[in-house]
């Protein structure tokens, strides 16, 4: 018998969508059947800049599936009488690689540091062998490469593509990509540089206390300005419910 999947319900915390699901990637299949669209994975962070930044508020707005990435937005969905799960974009992108690579579907990688493309893709070659990657491009093209990239990336006809150029750029750019596009297209940030070793993800007893944050800092001090965004937006979800 098969499973039952319920529809993922969507939602608003400070004004930005998200889709609340029982199983994100029964969700994200779920859209691909239906033609495909772009996929979000939405942290706090994320929300203050949508609400501050007109272009990234509508690319996610526009997107076909906004996931609760990030303890912050489980927590103001708690709020509203959701009880969902964390699911973080980067288990979700690789659980999406290991679908395409059973199912044969075409793959495109976009994004990180040329060396991490390269690394990643002898990494994707030996944990996936059967993954038919059509199209790769790394995140620090000179700008006017961008066009015929664009141009060869929709000709491959990819039915995934994951794109790992940052946030909002990565949201902004699958967002305005131009003609019908099938498949799923999605923001997954730093994924790239964790898969290939370049970076490490918190250990999980950080994640369980919620904390990965904090890892994240450590890791990258340079970060503390963009993570300022974390106190305003708890702040602003308190002030929002009264
Ligand atoms: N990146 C890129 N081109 C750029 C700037 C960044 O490809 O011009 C890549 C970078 O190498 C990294 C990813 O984008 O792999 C962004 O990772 P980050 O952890 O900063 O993601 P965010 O937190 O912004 O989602």
């Amino acid at each position: 018998m098969a499973a039952i999947v319920t529809d993922p319900v969507r939602t608003h915390v400070l004004g930005v969508p998200v889709d609340v699901c029982a199983d994100v990637l029964q969700a994200a299949l779920a859209l691909k059947q239906r033609g495909g669209g772009q996929i979000v994975t939405l942290n706090a962070e994320m929300t203050m800049a949508a609400r501050a930044d007109p272009a990234l508020g509508a690319a996610i707005a526009a997107a076909q599936l906004v996931i609760a990435d990030g303890a912050g937005v489980v927590w103001a969905l708690a709020r509203q009488g959701f009880r969902v799960r964390r699911s973080p974009g980067i288990e979700l992108a690789w659980n999406l690689l290991e679908q395409a690579a059973a199912r044969g579907w075409r793959v495109a990688l976009v994004g990180a540091s040329p060396a991490v493309m390269a690394a990643l893709r002898q990494r994707l070659a030996e944990a996936l062998p059967a993954l038919q990657l059509v199209f790769n491009a790394h995140g620090f093209q000179k700008a006017e490469a961008w066009p015929e990239l664009e141009r060869q990336l929709l000709a491959a006809r990819p039915e995934l593509v994951l794109v790992a150029l940052g946030v909002p750029r990565q949201e902004n750019w699958i967002h305005a990509l131009p003609g019908s596009r099938q498949g799923l297209w999605m923001g997954v940030g730093g994924s790239f540089d964790v898969w290939a070793g370049a970076k490490t993800r918190a250990p999980a007893w950080m994640g369980t206390l919620q904390i990965e944050w904090l890892y994240r800092l450590v890791q990258e001090p340079s970060r503390w300005r963009r993570m300022m965004a974390l106190p305003e937006f708890a702040w602003a979800v308190l002030r929002e419910r009264r």
